[in-house]
């Protein structure tokens, strides 16, 4: 399997708007990040973990070629801006789209864009279907012959949903993680974890290096990828503090496992 880091960054990206790069030193270009998003390749399916505002730069930077499914973590604005774009992906594609949401992410979904469940024509002539597909909030489900797990955590009044492949799991989005999503998470070999924090812990539904070494302690991945990085976190300086066998991500960053 192929993962391929679309965007590492927080809600706001990096440089934030005004060129407001907080900690993050402009001159490296690792600290340029676009919103959250990974591209799982595998078995011969491309699948997409969400879809931000960054989505179609996304696509066009890394030359991805083909998406089968998408897989939304949960409503907040930079997870979700890109799918009215899907309509028009699966024209240029020639083929439908699977999207998949927990019953609570689905509700956002409708709220925020409620002409894209009514009449596909409305959205984009000649497109193909966007297929809503229903996620458990925790167990099995499958994408066309891969077999996934999913589990929830929560984030902000939300819960954020996390997924598992084989031996690599995202999880993105997270204020705590508890015990039932720790049991889900053993023997990985990637684990690709939400830091927004970096080294400066705040009260915002997000998680921080602290949190991350506790988790980390208990579930031992092989190796440990940080995302979701905010203005808080300078690429060279973090990494520089970082347990063994944890890295951080930047955009365009592939991963072969
Ligand atoms: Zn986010
Ligand atoms: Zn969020």
């Amino acid at each position: 399997m192929k993962i391929t880091i679309l965007g590492s960054g927080s809600a706001y990206g990096v440089p934030m708007m005004f060129n407001t790069w907080g900690n993050a030193d402009s001159l490296n270009p690792k600290n340029n990040r676009t919103r959250a998003s990974i591209l799982i390749e595998a078995e011969g399916k491309s699948v997409l973990v969400d879809c931000g505002p960054d989505f179609r730069e996304q696509i066009n930077k890394n030359n991805v070629k083909n998406i089968d499914a998408v897989l939304m973590t949960h409503g907040h604005y930079d997870h979700i801006a890109g799918i009215p774009e899907l309509p028009r992906a699966t024209k240029l594609l020639g083929h439908g789209i699977d999207v998949y949401a927990a019953i609570g992410t689905m509700a956002e979904l409708k709220n925020s864009f409620g002409y894209l469940f009514k009449d596909k024509a409305e959205a984009e002539p000649d497109s193909k279907s966007i297929n809503w597909k229903l996620l458990p909030d925790f167990g099995d489900f499958s994408i066309s012959g891969l077999n996934l797990i999913t589990c929830q955590l929560p984030h902000h009044s939300m819960m954020s949903s996390a997924f598992r492949y084989q031996n690599f799991a995202y999880v993105t989005d997270w204020q705590e993680m508890p015990a039932n999503v720790m049991a889900k998470l053993q023997d990985l070999d990637l684990l690709i974890l939400e830091c927004n924090n970096g080294t400066e812990p705040a009260d915002n539904g997000h998680s921080d290096l602290f949190k991350v070494k506790e988790v980390l302690a208990k579930i031992n991945p092989k190796k440990t990828i940080l995302t979701h990085l905010s203005v808080r976190v300078d690429h060279e300086t973090f990494l520089a503090s970082l347990p063994k066998n944890c890295l951080l991500a930047y955009d365009g960053m592939e991963i072969e496992i």
